[in-house]
């Protein structure tokens, strides 16, 4: 059975058939920009909000809500209904209010250093299994308006292309978040980002680089074998090109690994010609990959020896890490539990 957000306002329409029009207008409005639950519609008589709870079911079951001390970042573990688990993250900044969402269950991707690809692959995401994420942020970021989404939660999401981008364009439009608000991290799909530069929608970029020599990386991200790093700069610059967008790299800091300073002057060059913002983010730590992050006083360094190249670099914090909501750290535990 479809889910609440697996349908567009016109298969809305057809599915209330025996409603006017306007009914099926104010569900759909009821349900993305009133981000309601349909008892919840009290505009609505209750029969029909009753109809539309039935025929269309939430997707995601809450199981765990765990917050940070300081409040500020929520990571809530979803059940969905064939029993696969997900998770997303909701941080609070200052000035904006950002969703992490996933855009598959697990992933098949095998990054050695990420708990969901320790984890493995069970599935794809529907559309409004995504989209009901982003709801359940934003409802739970109130009285703060949700601003940015991005699609570093579990999964890959050029792995699910068209559901990703369908999910974007509902979130775009309906739920009223802007492209230029929505980053698509990838670990480096060349054939994903040569469809996503070609799309009309502004949507950021974000390639997880960790290693800018094939043989580095080709240990890190084993896709790397399959679009090595001369093919995906060349894709990386064609979305540049399309879009006029700045692109970002994703850098775990990664202790021996990828944090010298020979390590600093090949991201630097390769980085350089496509204009690219650098991302630094000292690995976080997952059961399954035993080498450390990078200390406080290294990661202070690289930053300075990239920046003394001309490469501008933001050091992310690790939000989440006492939760396990931190980058890379989503896995599934909850479904080890319940299983
Ligand atoms: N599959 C996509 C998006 C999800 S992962 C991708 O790989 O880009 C989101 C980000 O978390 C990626 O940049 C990924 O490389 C990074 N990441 C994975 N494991 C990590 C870890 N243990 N510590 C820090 N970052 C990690
Ligand atoms: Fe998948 Fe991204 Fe984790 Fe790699 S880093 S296993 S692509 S979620």
């Amino acid at each position: 059975m479809r889910s609440r957000y697996d349908v567009e306002a016109d298969e809305l329409a057809e599915l209330l058939g025996s409603e006017p029009a306007f009914r099926a207008r104010q569900v759909f409005d009821g349900l993305h920009r009133g981000l309601r639950r349909p008892e919840e519609m009290t505009d609505l008589p209750i029969s029909l909000r009753t109809t539309v709870a039935e025929l269309l079911p939430a997707a995601l079951h809450a199981e765990a809500t765990s917050v940070t001390d300081d409040g500020e970042t929520t990571k809530f573990a979803f059940r969905l209904d064939d029993g696969a688990a997900i998770e997303t993250v909701l941080m609070g900044y200052r000035d904006r209010v950002t969703a992490c969402v996933s855009s598959q269950a697990g992933c098949a991707m095998g990054c050695s250093f990420c708990a969901t690809g320790q984890a493995g692959y069970r599935r794809q995401l529907s559309v409004g299994e995504i989209v009901e994420q982003v709801v359940e942020a934003a409802r739970a970021a109130q009285p703060r308006r949700l601003s940015n989404i991005v699609f570093m939660g579990m999964g890959e999401p050029m792995a699910n292309y068209d559901r990703v981008l369908a999910a974007v364009r509902r979130i775009n439009g309906p739920l009223g978040i802007g492209a230029r608000k929505i980053t698509i991290s990838t670990v480096g799909i060349v054939p994903g980002i040569l469809r996503l530069a070609a799309e009309p929608e502004e949507v950021g970029l974000a390639v997880s680089l960790h290693a800018a020599n094939d043989v580095t990386r080709d240990k890190l991200v084993p896709i790397n074998r399959r679009y090595p790093l001369g093919m995906l700069a060349d894709a990386c610059e064609a979305y540049v090109e399309a879009t006029h967008r700045r692109l970002s790299f994703e850098w775990a800091l990664i202790d021996g690994v990828n944090d010298r300073p020979s390590d600093a002057a090949q991201l630097a060059a390769y980085a350089r010609p496509l204009r690219a913002h650098v991302n630094l983010i000292p690995l976080n730590p997952t059961p399954g990959y035993l080498v450390r992050g990078t200390g406080p006083a290294r990661v202070a360094e690289f930053t300075q020896e990239l920046e003394a190249q001309g490469i501008t670099a933001t050091v992310r914090n690790t939000r989440g890490r006492e939760i396990d909501a931190a980058c890379g750290q989503l896995a599934v535990k909850v479904e080890l539990k319940g299983s």
